[in-house]
Protein backbone atom coordinates (compact mmCIF):
# COMPACT_ATOMS: atom_id res chain seq x y z
CA UNK A 1 0.00 0.00 0.00
CA UNK A 2 1.54 3.43 -1.51
CA UNK A 3 1.15 5.93 1.64
CA UNK A 4 0.57 9.55 0.34
CA UNK A 5 0.18 10.91 3.70
CA UNK A 6 -2.91 12.58 2.87
CA UNK A 7 -5.99 13.32 5.46
CA UNK A 8 -8.62 10.54 4.61
CA UNK A 9 -12.11 12.58 4.89
CA UNK A 10 -14.69 10.51 3.41
CA UNK A 11 -13.83 8.89 0.33
CA UNK A 12 -10.75 12.18 -0.70
CA UNK A 13 -7.58 12.59 -0.23
CA UNK A 14 -7.20 16.15 1.44
CA UNK A 15 -3.05 17.54 1.17
CA UNK A 16 -1.76 19.88 3.89
CA UNK A 17 -3.77 22.92 5.08
CA UNK A 18 -1.80 23.62 8.19
CA UNK A 19 2.12 22.31 7.46
CA UNK A 20 3.57 18.27 7.32
CA UNK A 21 5.06 16.50 9.65
CA UNK A 22 7.23 13.22 9.25
CA UNK A 23 7.48 10.18 11.26
CA UNK A 24 9.77 10.15 13.55
CA UNK A 25 12.24 6.99 14.47
CA UNK A 26 12.74 7.16 18.40
CA UNK A 27 15.32 3.84 18.25
CA UNK A 28 17.59 6.34 15.73
CA UNK A 29 16.67 9.80 16.31
CA UNK A 30 16.06 10.13 12.48
CA UNK A 31 12.89 11.23 10.73
CA UNK A 32 11.35 9.81 7.53
CA UNK A 33 8.80 10.23 4.62
CA UNK A 34 6.21 10.76 3.85
CA UNK A 35 5.54 14.34 4.91
CA UNK A 36 2.08 13.38 6.29
CA UNK A 37 -0.63 16.80 5.78
CA UNK A 38 -1.41 18.66 8.58
CA UNK A 39 -5.53 20.10 8.83
CA UNK A 40 -7.28 22.05 10.76
CA UNK A 41 -10.80 23.14 11.89
CA UNK A 42 -11.76 23.30 8.01
CA UNK A 43 -10.97 19.61 7.72
CA UNK A 44 -12.78 18.66 11.04
CA UNK A 45 -15.57 20.40 9.34
CA UNK A 46 -16.16 18.82 6.00
CA UNK A 47 -15.16 15.05 8.18
CA UNK A 48 -17.94 15.74 10.25
CA UNK A 49 -20.33 17.26 7.97
CA UNK A 50 -19.58 13.79 6.16
CA UNK A 51 -20.75 12.18 9.39
CA UNK A 52 -23.68 13.75 9.68
CA UNK A 53 -25.16 13.11 6.56
CA UNK A 54 -23.99 9.36 7.17
CA UNK A 55 -25.72 9.16 10.06
CA UNK A 56 -28.91 8.17 9.13
CA UNK A 57 -28.70 5.50 6.45
CA UNK A 58 -25.71 3.99 8.36
CA UNK A 59 -27.73 3.59 11.50
CA UNK A 60 -30.15 2.17 9.33
CA UNK A 61 -27.86 -0.54 7.82
CA UNK A 62 -29.07 -4.05 8.27
CA UNK A 63 -27.43 -6.09 10.79
CA UNK A 64 -25.89 -8.19 7.93
CA UNK A 65 -24.78 -5.37 6.01
CA UNK A 66 -23.54 -3.65 9.06
CA UNK A 67 -21.37 -6.90 9.88
CA UNK A 68 -20.06 -7.66 6.62
CA UNK A 69 -18.45 -4.10 6.77
CA UNK A 70 -16.65 -4.92 10.34
CA UNK A 71 -16.00 -8.39 8.70
CA UNK A 72 -14.36 -6.56 5.61
CA UNK A 73 -12.51 -4.44 7.62
CA UNK A 74 -10.61 -7.26 10.16
CA UNK A 75 -9.79 -8.96 6.30
CA UNK A 76 -7.85 -5.72 5.07
CA UNK A 77 -6.43 -5.69 8.40
CA UNK A 78 -5.25 -9.15 8.16
CA UNK A 79 -3.88 -8.94 4.37
CA UNK A 80 -2.22 -5.03 5.40
CA UNK A 81 -0.61 -6.59 8.55
CA UNK A 82 3.02 -7.00 7.21
CA UNK A 83 2.93 -3.94 5.94
CA UNK A 84 1.45 -2.01 8.67
CA UNK A 85 3.85 -4.13 11.15
CA UNK A 86 6.99 -3.57 9.39
CA UNK A 87 5.77 0.73 9.27
CA UNK A 88 5.20 1.12 12.80
CA UNK A 89 8.02 -0.96 14.19
CA UNK A 90 10.10 1.97 12.30
CA UNK A 91 7.90 4.38 13.90
CA UNK A 92 8.03 3.27 17.19
CA UNK A 93 11.55 1.84 17.77
CA UNK A 94 10.01 -1.86 18.54
CA UNK A 95 10.19 -5.15 16.88
CA UNK A 96 8.00 -6.00 14.36
CA UNK A 97 6.43 -9.10 15.40
CA UNK A 98 4.58 -7.62 18.42
CA UNK A 99 2.63 -5.49 15.88
CA UNK A 100 1.86 -8.72 13.76
CA UNK A 101 -0.13 -9.98 16.64
CA UNK A 102 -1.62 -6.34 17.83
CA UNK A 103 -2.98 -6.25 13.75
CA UNK A 104 -3.88 -9.84 14.43
CA UNK A 105 -5.51 -8.49 17.77
CA UNK A 106 -7.44 -5.89 16.18
CA UNK A 107 -8.88 -8.20 13.00
CA UNK A 108 -10.75 -10.56 15.88
CA UNK A 109 -12.06 -7.37 17.10
CA UNK A 110 -13.57 -6.48 14.18
CA UNK A 111 -15.09 -10.08 13.48
CA UNK A 112 -16.17 -10.23 17.22
CA UNK A 113 -18.36 -7.26 16.70
CA UNK A 114 -19.75 -8.42 13.80
CA UNK A 115 -20.64 -11.49 15.58
CA UNK A 116 -22.18 -8.91 17.97
CA UNK A 117 -24.12 -6.98 15.33
CA UNK A 118 -25.35 -10.12 14.09
CA UNK A 119 -27.29 -11.19 17.43
CA UNK A 120 -28.31 -8.04 17.55
CA UNK A 121 -28.55 -8.30 21.07
CA UNK A 122 -26.59 -4.79 21.68
CA UNK A 123 -30.34 -3.58 20.24
CA UNK A 124 -31.70 -4.36 23.89
CA UNK A 125 -35.27 -5.15 22.61
CA UNK A 126 -38.15 -4.88 24.79
CA UNK A 127 -41.63 -5.07 23.53
CA UNK A 128 -44.90 -4.52 26.21
CA UNK A 129 -47.77 -5.07 23.83
CA UNK A 130 -50.56 -3.07 23.94
CA UNK A 131 -53.60 -4.65 26.69
CA UNK A 132 -56.22 -2.43 25.87
CA UNK A 133 -58.80 -4.21 28.84
CA UNK A 134 -56.47 -3.35 31.47
CA UNK A 135 -57.99 -1.15 34.09
CA UNK A 136 -57.73 1.50 35.14
CA UNK A 137 -56.38 2.44 31.90
CA UNK A 138 -55.54 0.51 28.95
CA UNK A 139 -51.59 0.17 28.03
CA UNK A 140 -50.62 1.19 24.77
CA UNK A 141 -48.00 -0.97 22.53
CA UNK A 142 -44.70 0.19 24.02
CA UNK A 143 -41.35 -1.29 22.19
CA UNK A 144 -37.41 0.28 22.61
CA UNK A 145 -34.63 -0.64 20.81
CA UNK A 146 -31.18 1.27 21.84
CA UNK A 147 -29.65 3.20 18.44
CA UNK A 148 -26.28 5.14 17.71
CA UNK A 149 -25.74 8.22 19.35
CA UNK A 150 -24.45 10.05 16.53
CA UNK A 151 -21.03 10.65 14.75
CA UNK A 152 -18.15 9.95 17.34
CA UNK A 153 -15.02 11.36 17.43
CA UNK A 154 -12.21 8.84 18.47
CA UNK A 155 -8.63 10.52 19.85
CA UNK A 156 -6.22 7.27 19.00
CA UNK A 157 -3.69 6.33 21.78
CA UNK A 158 0.10 6.40 21.16
CA UNK A 159 1.37 3.33 23.19
CA UNK A 160 -0.94 0.75 21.05
CA UNK A 161 -0.14 1.95 17.48
CA UNK A 162 -2.99 -0.60 16.10
CA UNK A 163 -5.40 -2.05 18.74
CA UNK A 164 -6.00 1.60 20.59
CA UNK A 165 -5.56 3.28 17.47
CA UNK A 166 -7.18 4.12 13.94
CA UNK A 167 -8.62 0.55 13.58
CA UNK A 168 -8.82 -0.24 17.91
CA UNK A 169 -11.64 -1.32 19.73
CA UNK A 170 -13.03 2.58 19.82
CA UNK A 171 -13.57 2.44 16.38
CA UNK A 172 -14.60 -1.09 16.44
CA UNK A 173 -17.25 -0.49 18.99
CA UNK A 174 -18.12 2.49 17.54
CA UNK A 175 -19.32 1.60 13.97
CA UNK A 176 -20.81 -1.77 15.83
CA UNK A 177 -22.97 0.61 17.27
CA UNK A 178 -24.03 2.31 14.06
CA UNK A 179 -22.15 5.88 14.65
CA UNK A 180 -19.87 7.42 12.20
CA UNK A 181 -16.49 7.87 13.18
CA UNK A 182 -13.73 10.95 12.85
CA UNK A 183 -10.44 9.68 13.73
CA UNK A 184 -7.82 11.85 15.37
CA UNK A 185 -4.52 10.30 14.58
CA UNK A 186 -2.14 10.02 16.87
CA UNK A 187 1.41 11.76 15.58
CA UNK A 188 3.84 9.17 17.31
CA UNK A 189 2.79 6.69 13.87
CA UNK A 190 1.50 8.99 10.81
CA UNK A 191 2.13 6.00 8.33
CA UNK A 192 0.55 3.41 10.28
CA UNK A 193 -2.51 5.21 10.82
CA UNK A 194 -2.99 5.83 6.75
CA UNK A 195 -2.71 2.12 6.17
CA UNK A 196 -5.53 1.36 8.75
CA UNK A 197 -7.59 4.53 7.75
CA UNK A 198 -7.07 2.91 4.14
CA UNK A 199 -8.00 0.20 5.13
CA UNK A 200 -11.48 0.99 6.79
CA UNK A 201 -12.28 3.66 3.86
CA UNK A 202 -11.44 0.58 1.15
CA UNK A 203 -14.68 -1.41 3.07
CA UNK A 204 -16.51 1.63 3.35
CA UNK A 205 -16.45 1.66 -0.78
CA UNK A 206 -16.98 -1.93 -0.95
CA UNK A 207 -19.59 -2.38 0.96
CA UNK A 208 -21.44 0.59 -0.51
CA UNK A 209 -22.16 2.78 2.53
CA UNK A 210 -22.06 6.18 2.23
CA UNK A 211 -18.38 8.10 2.34
CA UNK A 212 -19.18 9.77 5.56
CA UNK A 213 -19.21 6.68 7.60
CA UNK A 214 -15.66 6.97 8.51
CA UNK A 215 -13.07 9.94 8.06
CA UNK A 216 -9.43 10.30 9.41
CA UNK A 217 -8.21 13.96 10.45
CA UNK A 218 -4.13 15.20 12.03
CA UNK A 219 -3.10 18.34 13.18
CA UNK A 220 -0.50 20.00 15.64
CA UNK A 221 -1.16 20.96 18.53
CA UNK A 222 -4.67 21.31 20.88
CA UNK A 223 -6.80 23.38 17.94
CA UNK A 224 -7.60 20.24 16.02
CA UNK A 225 -8.64 17.87 19.10
CA UNK A 226 -11.18 20.91 20.47
CA UNK A 227 -12.75 21.70 16.73
CA UNK A 228 -13.33 17.96 16.50
CA UNK A 229 -14.80 18.39 20.75
CA UNK A 230 -16.71 21.86 20.00
CA UNK A 231 -18.49 20.74 16.94
CA UNK A 232 -22.02 20.20 17.56
CA UNK A 233 -22.56 17.48 15.10
CA UNK A 234 -20.48 15.09 16.79
CA UNK A 235 -22.17 12.95 20.03
CA UNK A 236 -19.59 11.78 21.58
CA UNK A 237 -15.91 11.32 22.24
CA UNK A 238 -13.54 8.34 22.98
CA UNK A 239 -10.13 9.21 24.06
CA UNK A 240 -6.49 7.11 25.42
CA UNK A 241 -3.73 8.77 26.90
CA UNK A 242 -2.80 11.39 29.38
CA UNK A 243 -4.98 12.64 32.32
CA UNK A 244 -3.79 15.99 31.52
CA UNK A 245 -5.11 15.64 28.12
CA UNK A 246 -7.99 13.39 28.86
CA UNK A 247 -9.57 15.89 31.00
CA UNK A 248 -9.54 19.12 29.34
CA UNK A 249 -11.11 17.52 26.21
CA UNK A 250 -13.54 16.06 29.33
CA UNK A 251 -14.34 19.93 30.30
CA UNK A 252 -14.41 21.26 27.24
CA UNK A 253 -17.01 18.88 26.30
CA UNK A 254 -18.83 19.87 29.46
CA UNK A 255 -18.89 22.86 28.57
CA UNK A 256 -20.23 22.71 25.24
CA UNK A 257 -24.05 24.85 25.39
CA UNK A 258 -25.20 20.69 24.74
CA UNK A 259 -22.67 18.65 26.83
CA UNK A 260 -21.90 14.85 25.35
CA UNK A 261 -20.29 12.11 26.88
CA UNK A 262 -17.03 11.60 26.37
CA UNK A 263 -15.42 8.36 27.72
CA UNK A 264 -11.74 8.64 28.90
CA UNK A 265 -8.95 5.88 29.63
CA UNK A 266 -6.37 7.96 31.35
CA UNK A 267 -3.99 6.47 34.33
CA UNK A 268 -3.72 3.38 36.49
CA UNK A 269 -0.88 2.25 38.49
CA UNK A 270 -2.88 -1.95 38.85
CA UNK A 271 -1.87 -2.01 42.26
CA UNK A 272 -0.96 -5.55 43.51
CA UNK A 273 -0.96 -7.18 47.22
CA UNK A 274 0.38 -9.97 48.16
CA UNK A 275 -0.75 -11.95 50.69
CA UNK A 276 1.15 -13.25 53.50
CA UNK A 277 0.99 -16.72 53.14
CA UNK A 278 1.77 -16.37 49.21
CA UNK A 279 4.53 -14.58 49.85
CA UNK A 280 5.91 -17.18 52.19
CA UNK A 281 5.36 -19.87 49.53
CA UNK A 282 6.36 -18.16 46.60
CA UNK A 283 7.93 -14.71 46.96
CA UNK A 284 10.82 -14.96 44.60
CA UNK A 285 8.04 -16.25 41.66
CA UNK A 286 5.49 -13.53 42.40
CA UNK A 287 8.49 -10.51 42.69
CA UNK A 288 10.20 -12.47 39.15
CA UNK A 289 6.70 -12.68 37.48
CA UNK A 290 5.79 -8.98 38.55
CA UNK A 291 9.19 -7.79 37.51
CA UNK A 292 8.75 -9.25 33.90
CA UNK A 293 4.96 -7.81 33.39
CA UNK A 294 5.98 -4.71 34.44
CA UNK A 295 8.61 -4.50 31.51
CA UNK A 296 6.61 -5.39 29.18
CA UNK A 297 6.53 -3.09 26.29
CA UNK A 298 9.07 -0.74 28.22
CA UNK A 299 6.32 -0.59 30.84
CA UNK A 300 4.15 1.90 28.35
CA UNK A 301 0.85 -0.20 29.28
CA UNK A 302 -2.34 0.91 30.68
CA UNK A 303 -2.37 -2.73 32.74
CA UNK A 304 1.22 -2.23 33.44
CA UNK A 305 1.25 -3.70 37.34
CA UNK A 306 3.51 -0.15 38.73
CA UNK A 307 2.97 -0.65 42.37
CA UNK A 308 3.67 -4.17 44.54
CA UNK A 309 2.91 -4.42 47.91
CA UNK A 310 3.85 -7.15 50.93
CA UNK A 311 3.26 -7.17 54.59
CA UNK A 312 7.29 -7.85 55.83
CA UNK A 313 7.79 -10.92 56.84
CA UNK A 314 9.03 -14.40 55.62
CA UNK A 315 9.29 -14.35 51.67
CA UNK A 316 10.02 -10.70 51.56
CA UNK A 317 13.38 -10.46 50.54
CA UNK A 318 13.33 -13.07 48.59
CA UNK A 319 10.11 -11.18 46.76
CA UNK A 320 12.62 -8.18 47.28
CA UNK A 321 15.70 -9.78 45.71
CA UNK A 322 13.92 -11.17 42.65
CA UNK A 323 12.66 -8.19 41.21
CA UNK A 324 16.00 -6.35 41.92
CA UNK A 325 17.85 -9.28 39.89
CA UNK A 326 15.48 -9.04 37.52
CA UNK A 327 15.29 -5.60 36.63
CA UNK A 328 19.09 -4.99 37.13
CA UNK A 329 19.69 -7.49 34.12
CA UNK A 330 17.12 -5.31 31.67
CA UNK A 331 19.05 -2.99 28.95
CA UNK A 332 17.57 0.28 28.19
CA UNK A 333 14.93 0.44 25.34
CA UNK A 334 13.48 2.69 23.30
CA UNK A 335 10.52 4.72 24.42
CA UNK A 336 7.56 5.27 22.14
CA UNK A 337 7.94 8.76 21.78
CA UNK A 338 10.29 11.85 22.96
CA UNK A 339 7.71 13.46 25.00
CA UNK A 340 6.57 9.94 26.62
CA UNK A 341 10.42 9.65 27.69
CA UNK A 342 10.84 13.26 29.15
CA UNK A 343 7.92 12.37 31.26
CA UNK A 344 9.39 9.38 32.17
CA UNK A 345 12.41 10.46 33.40
CA UNK A 346 10.83 13.65 35.12
CA UNK A 347 8.37 11.24 36.85
CA UNK A 348 10.95 8.60 38.21
CA UNK A 349 13.17 11.76 39.56
CA UNK A 350 9.78 12.83 41.47
CA UNK A 351 9.17 9.69 43.11
CA UNK A 352 12.83 10.08 44.43
CA UNK A 353 12.15 13.19 45.91
CA UNK A 354 9.25 12.16 47.18
CA UNK A 355 10.99 9.79 49.91
CA UNK A 356 11.17 6.37 47.34
CA UNK A 357 14.68 4.77 47.85
CA UNK A 358 15.84 3.69 44.00
CA UNK A 359 17.23 -0.55 44.78
CA UNK A 360 17.73 -1.75 41.67
CA UNK A 361 18.20 -0.18 37.98
CA UNK A 362 19.14 -1.43 34.59
CA UNK A 363 21.73 -0.62 32.13
CA UNK A 364 21.95 2.92 31.16
CA UNK A 365 20.10 4.74 27.92
CA UNK A 366 22.29 4.13 24.91
CA UNK A 367 20.33 5.92 22.38
CA UNK A 368 18.52 9.29 23.41
CA UNK A 369 15.11 8.27 23.72
CA UNK A 370 15.89 4.87 26.05
CA UNK A 371 14.12 4.50 28.98
CA UNK A 372 16.13 2.77 32.03
CA UNK A 373 14.35 0.48 34.07
CA UNK A 374 14.10 1.39 37.98
CA UNK A 375 13.14 -0.37 41.03
CA UNK A 376 12.18 1.90 43.97
CA UNK A 377 11.38 0.76 47.85
CA UNK A 378 9.30 2.54 50.70
CA UNK A 379 7.63 1.94 53.54
CA UNK A 380 3.83 1.94 54.17
CA UNK A 381 4.09 4.62 56.55
CA UNK A 382 5.33 6.97 54.49
CA UNK A 383 3.07 5.98 51.21
CA UNK A 384 0.39 7.28 53.72
CA UNK A 385 2.07 10.71 54.33
CA UNK A 386 3.20 11.13 50.88
CA UNK A 387 -0.09 10.94 48.12
CA UNK A 388 1.82 11.46 45.22
CA UNK A 389 4.23 8.23 45.21
CA UNK A 390 0.66 6.46 44.61
CA UNK A 391 0.66 8.54 40.87
CA UNK A 392 1.32 6.82 37.72
CA UNK A 393 5.18 6.52 36.28
CA UNK A 394 4.44 5.39 32.61
CA UNK A 395 7.62 3.64 31.06
CA UNK A 396 9.84 0.81 33.01
CA UNK A 397 9.60 2.08 36.62
CA UNK A 398 8.28 0.22 39.70
CA UNK A 399 7.34 0.73 43.48
CA UNK A 400 7.91 -1.92 45.86
CA UNK A 401 5.77 -0.97 49.59
CA UNK A 402 7.28 -2.48 52.49
CA UNK A 403 4.03 -2.93 54.34
CA UNK A 404 3.92 -3.12 58.71
CA UNK A 405 1.11 -5.01 58.92
CA UNK A 406 -2.73 -6.49 57.68
CA UNK A 407 -3.93 -2.90 58.97
CA UNK A 408 -1.76 -1.09 57.55
CA UNK A 409 -2.35 -2.85 53.71
CA UNK A 410 -6.09 -2.24 54.13
CA UNK A 411 -5.15 1.52 55.03
CA UNK A 412 -3.19 1.88 51.51
CA UNK A 413 -5.38 0.22 49.91
CA UNK A 414 -7.98 2.79 50.67
CA UNK A 415 -5.97 5.86 49.41
CA UNK A 416 -5.72 4.50 45.81
CA UNK A 417 -7.89 6.29 43.47
CA UNK A 418 -9.70 4.24 40.67
CA UNK A 419 -7.51 1.94 38.91
CA UNK A 420 -7.99 0.01 35.69
CA UNK A 421 -7.74 -3.87 37.65
CA UNK A 422 -6.08 -4.75 41.11
CA UNK A 423 -4.72 -7.42 41.83
CA UNK A 424 -4.23 -10.13 44.36
CA UNK A 425 -1.84 -13.20 44.89
CA UNK A 426 -3.01 -15.52 48.26
CA UNK A 427 -3.10 -18.93 49.50
CA UNK A 428 -6.20 -20.46 50.72
CA UNK A 429 -4.88 -19.58 54.58
CA UNK A 430 -4.80 -16.28 52.56
CA UNK A 431 -8.43 -15.50 52.77
CA UNK A 432 -9.54 -14.34 55.51
CA UNK A 433 -7.94 -11.16 55.00
CA UNK A 434 -8.92 -11.21 51.47
CA UNK A 435 -12.35 -10.97 52.26
CA UNK A 436 -11.75 -8.00 54.16
CA UNK A 437 -9.52 -6.17 50.83
CA UNK A 438 -11.63 -7.29 48.60
CA UNK A 439 -15.00 -4.74 48.81
CA UNK A 440 -12.24 -1.84 49.78
CA UNK A 441 -10.90 -3.01 45.80
CA UNK A 442 -14.45 -3.43 44.31
CA UNK A 443 -14.84 0.13 45.05
CA UNK A 444 -11.50 1.48 43.46
CA UNK A 445 -11.07 -1.11 40.52
CA UNK A 446 -12.88 -2.24 37.10
CA UNK A 447 -10.93 -5.83 37.52
CA UNK A 448 -9.93 -8.00 40.18
CA UNK A 449 -7.49 -10.60 39.62
CA UNK A 450 -6.30 -13.52 41.16
CA UNK A 451 -2.94 -15.34 41.47
CA UNK A 452 -1.73 -14.00 37.70
CA UNK A 453 -0.95 -10.55 36.10
CA UNK A 454 -3.23 -8.25 34.60
CA UNK A 455 -1.80 -8.98 30.87
CA UNK A 456 -2.65 -9.88 28.58
CA UNK A 457 -6.02 -8.37 27.86
CA UNK A 458 -8.89 -10.73 26.78
CA UNK A 459 -11.71 -9.31 24.27
CA UNK A 460 -14.01 -11.28 25.29
CA UNK A 461 -17.99 -10.52 26.52
CA UNK A 462 -16.95 -10.66 30.28
CA UNK A 463 -14.08 -8.21 29.74
CA UNK A 464 -14.18 -4.71 31.90
CA UNK A 465 -11.54 -2.38 30.92
CA UNK A 466 -12.45 0.56 33.04
CA UNK A 467 -13.00 1.90 36.25
CA UNK A 468 -13.02 4.84 38.69
CA UNK A 469 -12.12 8.09 38.39
CA UNK A 470 -8.93 9.02 37.34
CA UNK A 471 -8.78 5.16 35.33
CA UNK A 472 -11.46 6.60 32.82
CA UNK A 473 -13.67 9.33 33.56
CA UNK A 474 -17.19 7.15 33.55
CA UNK A 475 -16.70 3.85 35.39
CA UNK A 476 -20.08 2.96 33.82
CA UNK A 477 -18.75 1.50 30.63
CA UNK A 478 -15.23 -0.65 29.67
CA UNK A 479 -13.13 0.54 26.48
CA UNK A 480 -12.39 -3.53 25.44
CA UNK A 481 -14.67 -6.25 25.10
CA UNK A 482 -18.10 -6.66 23.90
CA UNK A 483 -19.64 -4.36 26.35
CA UNK A 484 -17.68 -1.55 25.11
CA UNK A 485 -20.37 -0.68 22.25
CA UNK A 486 -22.77 0.61 25.08
CA UNK A 487 -20.75 3.98 25.13
CA UNK A 488 -22.71 5.02 22.02
CA UNK A 489 -25.75 3.68 22.39
CA UNK A 490 -28.68 5.19 23.34
CA UNK A 491 -32.59 3.97 23.87
CA UNK A 492 -35.63 4.63 22.18
CA UNK A 493 -39.37 4.34 22.66
CA UNK A 494 -41.71 3.28 19.84
CA UNK A 495 -45.17 3.98 21.08
CA UNK A 496 -48.32 3.29 19.35
CA UNK A 497 -46.48 2.14 15.95
CA UNK A 498 -48.01 0.16 12.97
CA UNK A 499 -45.81 -2.87 12.07
CA UNK A 500 -44.38 -1.14 9.01
CA UNK A 501 -42.79 2.33 10.61
CA UNK A 502 -41.13 -0.18 13.10
CA UNK A 503 -37.48 -0.77 13.12
CA UNK A 504 -36.51 -4.40 12.35
CA UNK A 505 -35.33 -5.33 15.48
CA UNK A 506 -39.15 -4.67 17.12
CA UNK A 507 -41.43 -5.80 14.04
CA UNK A 508 -43.95 -7.83 15.22
CA UNK A 509 -42.60 -11.25 13.47
CA UNK A 510 -39.35 -10.90 14.58
CA UNK A 511 -37.85 -11.15 11.23
CA UNK A 512 -34.52 -11.13 12.38
CA UNK A 513 -34.85 -14.19 15.20
CA UNK A 514 -33.43 -11.78 17.96
CA UNK A 515 -33.83 -12.76 21.42
CA UNK A 516 -35.92 -9.78 22.71
CA UNK A 517 -37.45 -9.15 26.08
CA UNK A 518 -41.17 -9.74 25.54
CA UNK A 519 -43.63 -8.53 28.20
CA UNK A 520 -40.39 -8.88 30.67
CA UNK A 521 -39.62 -12.36 29.28
CA UNK A 522 -36.60 -13.44 27.45
CA UNK A 523 -37.71 -14.68 24.14
CA UNK A 524 -37.17 -15.09 20.46
CA UNK A 525 -41.12 -14.46 19.74
P1 LIG B 1 -1.62 12.73 25.27
O1 LIG B 1 -0.57 13.75 25.33
O2 LIG B 1 -2.69 12.79 26.28
O3 LIG B 1 -2.26 12.81 23.79
C1 LIG B 1 -3.23 11.89 23.32
C2 LIG B 1 -3.93 12.50 22.11
O4 LIG B 1 -4.81 13.55 22.53
C3 LIG B 1 -3.01 13.14 21.10
O5 LIG B 1 -3.56 12.97 19.81
C4 LIG B 1 -3.03 14.60 21.48
O6 LIG B 1 -2.77 15.45 20.39
C5 LIG B 1 -4.44 14.79 21.95
N1 LIG B 1 -4.57 15.79 23.00
C6 LIG B 1 -4.01 15.73 24.23
N2 LIG B 1 -4.37 16.80 24.97
C7 LIG B 1 -5.17 17.55 24.19
C8 LIG B 1 -5.86 18.78 24.38
N3 LIG B 1 -5.79 19.45 25.54
N4 LIG B 1 -6.59 19.27 23.36
C9 LIG B 1 -6.66 18.62 22.19
N5 LIG B 1 -6.03 17.44 21.94
C10 LIG B 1 -5.30 16.92 22.93
O7 LIG B 1 -1.00 11.27 25.37
P2 LIG B 1 0.29 10.63 24.67
O8 LIG B 1 0.88 11.55 23.68
O9 LIG B 1 -0.13 9.32 24.17
O10 LIG B 1 1.29 10.38 25.88
C11 LIG B 1 1.59 11.35 26.88
C12 LIG B 1 1.42 10.75 28.27
O11 LIG B 1 0.12 10.20 28.41
C13 LIG B 1 2.35 9.60 28.61
O12 LIG B 1 3.59 10.05 29.05
C14 LIG B 1 1.58 8.85 29.67
O13 LIG B 1 1.81 9.40 30.92
C15 LIG B 1 0.14 9.07 29.29
N6 LIG B 1 -0.47 7.89 28.61
C16 LIG B 1 -1.15 7.01 29.37
C17 LIG B 1 -1.73 5.91 28.77
C18 LIG B 1 -2.48 4.92 29.58
O14 LIG B 1 -2.96 3.96 29.01
N7 LIG B 1 -2.63 5.08 30.87
C19 LIG B 1 -1.61 5.68 27.40
C20 LIG B 1 -0.91 6.61 26.64
C21 LIG B 1 -0.35 7.72 27.27
P3 LIG B 1 -1.25 15.95 20.07
O15 LIG B 1 -0.38 14.75 20.10
O16 LIG B 1 -1.37 16.57 18.72
O17 LIG B 1 -0.93 16.91 21.16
Amino acid sequence: MKLTGNLLIGASEVGATAGTLQALNPATNEKFGPDFALGGAAEVERAVQLADEAFDSYNATSLEVRAAFLDRIADGLDANAPALAERISLETGLPAAQFLGEAARSATQFRQFATVVRQGRFRQAAIDPAQPERQPRPRMDHRMQKIAVGPIAIFGASNFPISYSVAGGDTASALAAGAPVIVKAHNAHPGGSEIQARVIQQAVKDSGLHEGVFSMVRGEGNAIGEALVDHPLIKGVTFTGSEVGGMALYRRAQQRPDPIPVFTEMTSVNPTFILPIALFERGATIGDGFAERMLVNVGQACLKPAILLAIDGVGYSELKQAMIERISAMQARTMLTPGINLAYRKNVEAQRAAGAEQIAAGAGPTGEWDGQSFLFEVDGARLLDTPALLDEVFGPSALLVRVRDDEQLLAIARRFRGQLSATMHLERADHALATRLLPILERRTGRIVINAFAHPQEVSYATIHGGPFPATSDSRFTSVGMGAIERFLRPVTYQGFPDELLPEALQRANPRGLWRLNDGELSKA
